[in-house]
């Protein structure tokens, strides 16, 4: 099949387009940077993930992908298009559809001179009824054609985690495939698509299609801000929340949800994004989703219980040398968007601390994002270590579960937000405290 991922730039949108290149389909991944463009097309994947690049430049050199500025060329050469653009928020957190009327827009021009059938299919996630009320009018309206019956449209939500989406893109089989669809013949072209992979799929109307990857969403979010609020309990009541984590997924009504990891908080483009968006969505209609709501106030004061813990064991921060291990939102990636160090960094500045920083991937992005003099990104983990008087573990990349790497320490003191490490295993002379750990220990 012939297919035109719009958004080839971004995160859903590349590991897509390689993806479906590599399965043996002709893929132009469209984007809007020039420079992005033309890195794509020598080999550079622009954002990490792991086996990317090595995808990337298979397909190249197979012809199988076409990095493309020109939208217009990719419609017309393509069986469907793929809406992956971004849908951020807004200021009160609803969600943005910019990028989505634009995409739409430049397809349905493209679209006004085609004469084969094509169907357009939304994978950004967005709020239940945007692809039936703002994208299907929208191409109706650039194309002058009609939904249905001259081109098809459909609802396929992304389900791909950062840091494995090609796992999860090439073997959706714990995932699923759902496909919301206008009519029939619309959804046999991603059938099509699908059928040859190992996974259930669920063919469904759009809206349904929609709410799906909120419901989704919303329900591993809420599990994670449970799991924060027992290991906060937990830490008061000084028992260990790792051993009643353990406790509870031996019941297998818990054990299958598997989200019961404490730390310092969910971030990432997505679970934050949507679980505003739908909330935001819910209250314009009247309906108040107190669970949801309690849901992202828990998420976002988790990311200074680490701070907190930092204090009860150092006292004053203020002129204190501070090492943040892990910058993403999750190992695995470089995105930063919404990653909790962004708060505990802000926090540790605010109270006077000087910040050594440091990230296997995303001290690029994190350099741009935060702007200040008092942190310095430093390139190895020994770097960050040596000059510090503490140091708190962000984000469980595997390298900072190795505990020979705090020999490297200026300072003794370690705050585990992601309870990577077993302070037993620590050598003598350490303080180590963690989220959801009953009390401090000193090696
Ligand atoms: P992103 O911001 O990384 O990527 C969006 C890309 O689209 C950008 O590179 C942008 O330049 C490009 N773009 C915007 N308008 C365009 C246009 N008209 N033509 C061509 N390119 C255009 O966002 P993302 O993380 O890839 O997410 C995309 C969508 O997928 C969002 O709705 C998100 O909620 C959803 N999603 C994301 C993930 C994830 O893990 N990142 C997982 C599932 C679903």
């Amino acid at each position: 099949m012939r297919i035109a991922v719009v958004g080839g730039t971004g995160y859903v949108g590349l590991t897509t387009a390689v993806c479906l290149a590599s399965k043996g389909h002709h893929v132009f991944c469209v984007g809007r940077n020039e420079n992005k463009i033309a890195k794509l097309r020598k080999g550079v994947p622009i954002i990490y993930e792991e086996g990317l690049k090595e995808m990337l430049c298979n397909v190249l050199s197979q012809d199988r992908l076409v990095p493309t500025t020109n939208i217009y060329e990719a419609v017309q050469g393509s069986d469907t298009s793929f809406i992956c653009v971004g849908t951020p928020s807004q200021k009160d957190g609803s969600i943005d559809l910019t990028q989505i009327r634009e995409a739409s827009k430049e397809i349905g021009m493209a679209l006004s001179k085609k004469k084969r059938y094509h169907v357009v299919t939304v994978r950004s996630t967005v709020i239940p009824g945007t692809t039936e009320d703002v994208v299907l009018p929208q191409l109706e309206s650039f194309s002058g054609k009609k939904a249905g019956r001259d081109f098809g449209l459909c609802m396929n939500p992304e389900f791909l985690r950062e840091g494995n989406a090609i796992e999860d893109l090439l073997h959706p089989k714990g995932l699923g495939i759902v496909i919301g669809e206008l009519n029939r013949r619309s959804g046999d072209v991603l059938f099509e698509i699908y059928k040859g992979f190992d996974a259930e799929i669920l063919r469904t109307k759009i809206r349904t299609a929609e709410m799906i990857k909120y419901a989704r969403n919303c329900y591993l979010a809420k599990d994670v801000s449970f799991a924060n609020e027992m290991a906060n309990l937990c830490q008061k009541l000084n028992v260990d929340y790792e051993l009643v984590k353990k406790g509870m997924k031996m019941d297998h009504r818990i054990g299958k949800t598997g989200f019961l990891n404490a730390g310092v908080g969910f971030g990432g483009s997505c679970f934050p994004k949507d679980v505003k968006a739908i909330i935001a969505k819910a209250k314009q209609l009247g309906f108040q989703p107190e669970m949801l709501e309690v849901t992202i106030e828990t998420n976002e004061k988790q990311p200074l219980k680490a701070v907190q813990l930092l204090k009860q064991v150092l006292g004053e921060l203020k002129g204190k040398k501070i090492a943040v291990l892990g910058l993403s939102f999750k190992p695995g990636t470089d995105d930063m968007r919404e990653a909790p160090s962004i708060k505990i960094i802000k926090s540790l500045l605010s109270q006077g601390s000087e910040v050594y920083a440091y990230d296997p991937k995303a001290l690029d992005n994190a350099a741009e994002i935060l702007k200040e003099e008092r942190i310095r990104f430093v390139e190895s983990v020994e770097a960050a270590l040596k000059n510090a008087d503490a140091c708190i573990i962000v984000t469980e990349w595997p390298e900072f579960a190795n505990p020979k790497i705090y020999h490297f320490m200026k300072g003794r003191v370690i705050i585990d937000g992601r309870r990577v490490l077993n302070p037993n295993k620590l050598p003598k002379g350490f303080t180590y405290h963690g989220i959801g750990f009953p009390e401090m220990v000193k090696t």
